[in-house]
């Protein structure tokens, strides 16, 4: 069993699209361990995107990212970082396949709906960014 950091970001929370996401992940095999709804601060979102501070967006992804509520889960599934990032789809929307979550619900390379870990090295970080160990059951 593998686990993975899921975010549904502030633009799929604004469009009333959280059950729809999370009916996908269960659909698929993923089992929700840990999930709660929380508000990014410039701190907190700029400490979980930290490997990107160099790039350009850095500054429009943290204020995006702080726009409005976040729902941070644990999904929890035989392969689980590679099924949520094969359902996620492409980060730019228009470049995602047909019938994934980014296609179906995303609007532009920011407003992106998801985010996913991409490793195993970073699903053990991010899990912890967000949950302590008695928060994922
Ligand atoms: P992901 O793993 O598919 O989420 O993509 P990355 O780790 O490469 O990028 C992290 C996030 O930064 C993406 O999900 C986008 O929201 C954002 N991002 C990536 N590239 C760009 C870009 O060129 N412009 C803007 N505004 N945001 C970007």
């Amino acid at each position: 069993m593998e686990q993975t950091l899921s975010i549904i970001k502030p633009d799929a929370v604004k469009k009333g699209v959280i059950g729809k996401i999370i009916d996908r992940f269960e659909s698929n095999g993923l089992r929700i361990a840990a999930m709660k709804k929380i508000q990014l601060d410039d701190e907190k979102a700029g400490g979980f995107y930290a490997e990107h501070k160099e790039r350009p967006f850095f500054g429009e992804l943290v204020s995006f990212m702080t726009s409005g509520p976040v729902v941070v889960m644990v999904l929890e599934g035989e392969d689980a970082i590679m099924k949520n990032r094969n359902l996620m789809g492409a980060t730019n929307p228009k470049e995602a396949e047909a019938g994934t979550i980014r296609a179906d619900f995303a609007e532009s390379i920011d407003a992106n709906a998801v985010h996913g870990s991409d490793s195993a090295q970073s699903a053990e970080r991010e899990i912890k960014y967000f949950f302590s160990e008695n928060e994922v059951l």
